[in-house]
């Protein structure tokens, strides 16, 4: 089941695909922040959001 993963700060869609991804993966994609709003990501406390998409 494909999957997304988005900030939960501002809701910018940080990663969507099949491939499962593990939140660290997808934040150390993006250098630990949000491209948009600039918030440091973090896996814990998670500031990230994975959902599946239907
Ligand atoms: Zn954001």
């Amino acid at each position: 089941m494909p999957q997304r993963v988005i900030c939960h700060e501002c809701g910018e869609i940080l990663y969507e695909g099949d491939d499962l991804k593990t939140p660290d993966e997808i934040i150390q994609r993006h250098n630990g922040r949000c491209p948009k709003c600039g918030r440091k990501l973090s896996s814990v406390p998670s500031s990230v959001e994975v959902k599946p998409i239907k």
